[in-house]
Order: structure tokens, then C-alpha cells, then sequence
């Protein structure tokens, strides 16, 4: 790849980055942002919830990578001149877009850098989750869900189904105590007895949501570490694909991706690599001229 032969030298080196997080999220993102650029990673904690709730009572409004570009102005806006980077992450959880039956998480990594002008943003789809509802009306049936959900290590919230208000909302619960109370209470204000349970997707109670920001924290810390060849500024890696790789029986450009697209997150400069599996021709089984 020719991202190997680049020059990887942190620009980072010695700088601090502002982390927008309610929920700890330094424990996965700081590791890779220190060995990867030995930049050290503060959190500015801030009550997030205003841009929108996993749970529903707060509606997020505009895409998840608004929301986390916001997070990251946020930052930037209150802690005045003296900061220079700002980092956010933001997850969406849901069907696969592909594989409907499979829940999926999706992260956004979004970074600013104010000294040097530019934003930067990677996101993750991963399978790796255990993002689940249902209702339930015993206890019995919520035991069961708790063990499919790796319930205490990662956390449940409860609630009443059937009230108006679905109130009161029990978050966080992390222990066999703590589950039971919340079920009780549950029960008493659901007039038909049945009791609405979800997995708890804040990262600080969702061990496997941590460790998938952990991989793509990896993965930008990384791509900041590449310098563009012409102007040297941080952040160099793809930006496109181009298609077209041409069938090997006749030639015909097919729908493949031929080449991968290189750039730099300031100026225009652009470089063009193969495919990373080395591929430079497509089997005649995706040609549509020789497999119609
Ligand atoms: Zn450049
Ligand atoms: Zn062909």
C-alpha cells in the first residue's frame, strides 16, 4: 500500500484534544491517540443529552454526524481560543443496511483541528453489538433477556410498557439489585403488568460499544498520522474509489472498483493506488457482457 512509503511523523506530538463525552468514551479513545500520536486526550464533559437520547426522551434532530460535528463545536465554542482540537464520537444502532435480521452499530469519529482548518470524520459499521428490546411480563422472561443482552457487564434500561408517560425510566442498571427494583416498580405503574426492557447503548454501560469506538479511534489516529506528500498537513488517506476494473476475458469495464482515490483534507492534492487486494482484472462472472 502507499500509505506505507509516507512519512509518519505525529504533528501532534505534545498537543491535547478536547473529547466532547457525557459517557467516559476517553477509556477507548485515548489508548490509540497517545500511542499512535502521543497526544493526550481531555475530556469536556457536557451534557450531550441535549442533542439527542439513545432512549427517546430527547428526539435527535439533524443526521448522527451532525451531531457529532456539534459536539465537537461545542467545545470549541466554550472553552475559548486556547483549544485547538476537538474530537466527538456518535453511534446509531438499528437493522443492518444489508442484513436486516442482524442488529448493527454505526460510529462516527469526528475530529476538528481549528489551528490547521480542517474536519475530518470516519465511521465504523459493526455487528459487533448487542442492541436489543422487547417486553416482557415476568421475571422469569427478563432474567432471560438480561443473559442474551451479557447483562451486569453491560447495562439494561427498564421501564413500564403501557403508561402514557412511560414513567418512570429506570437507566444504567448494572446489578441483579438494581434489575429486580426496577421491575417492581415497573409493574406497579404498568396497568396491564408488562414491563419494556432495552439494552443501555450510553458507551460507559456498553462495554461492546466501547471497544468498537476503540477500533475506529484506532483507525483515525492512524489516518492523522499520514502526512499529504505536497503541503505535509495531518490527515492524508482516502477519500474515493474509482470503478471499472476490466473483465479478463474481454476487457468490458465492470462495476469493480479499479483504483482507491488518495487525498488531503486541505489542499487538492490526489494520488491514485490499486486495489488493496492487489486485483487488476475482474472474474468474467461480474462482467455483464460475459455473464449477462
Ligand atoms: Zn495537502
Ligand atoms: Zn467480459
Amino acid at each position: 500500500m502507499a500509505e506505507r512509503t509516507l512519512k509518519r511523523l505525529s504533528a501532534y506530538s505534545g498537543s491535547c484534544m478536547i473529547l466532547t463525552t457525557k459517557h467516559a468514551k476517553s477509556i477507548a479513545i485515548a489508548p490509540p491517540f497517545w500511542s499512535r500520536l502521543e497526544a493526550s486526550i481531555l475530556e469536556y464533559v457536557a451534557d450531550t443529552d441535549q442533542l439527542g437520547t439513545f432512549s427517546g426522551e430527547v428526539e435527535r434532530s439533524g443526521s448522527a454526524l451532525d451531531c457529532a460535528r456539534r459536539k465537537c463545536e461545542w467545545a470549541l465554542e466554550k472553552l475559548g481560543d486556547k483549544v485547538d482540537y476537538a474530537l466527538a464520537s456518535e453511534g446509531s444502532f438499528g437493522p443492518h443496511p444489508f442484513l436486516p435480521y442482524l442488529p448493527c452499530d454505526e460510529e462516527i469519529l469526528y475530529f476538528i483541528d481549528r489551528k490547521r482548518g480542517f474536519h475530518l470524520h470516519l465511521s465504523q459499521l459493526s455487528e459487533q453489538t448487542n442492541y436489543n428490546m422487547t417486553q416482557v411480563q415476568s421475571w422469569e422472561a427478563l432474567l432471560a433477556f438480561a443473559r442474551t443482552a451479557q447483562f451486569p457487564s453491560h447495562g439494561l434500561i427498564v421501564r413500564p410498557n403501557d403508561r402514557a408517560t412511560q414513567e418512570p425510566v429506570f437507566k444504567g442498571i448494572q446489578s441483579k439489585n438494581e434489575l429486580e427494583a426496577a421491575y417492581e416498580v415497573s409493574r406497579l405503574y404498568s396497568e396491564q403488568g408488562t414491563i419494556w426492557v432495552e439494552t443501555d447503548m450510553r458507551a460507559k454501560f456498553n462495554p461492546t460499544r466501547m471497544q468498537v469506538i476503540g477500533q475506529l479511534a484506532d483507525r483515525l489516529a492512524d489516518r492523522l498520522s499520514c502526512l499529504c506528500p505536497s503541503c505535509h498537513t495531518p490527515g492524508w488517506g482516502k477519500v474515493g474509489s474509482e470503478k471499472g476494473l476490466p473483465c479478463r476475458r474481454c476487457g468490458y469495464e465492470t462495476e469493480l472498483t479499479k483504483y482507491e482515490i488518495d487525498g488531503c483534507v486541505l489542499c487538492t492534492y490526489r494520488t491514485i493506488r490499486g486495489r488493496p487486494d492487489g486485483l487488476t482484472q475482474a472474474d468474467p462472472g461480474y462482467c455483464p457482457v460475459c455473464n449477462p
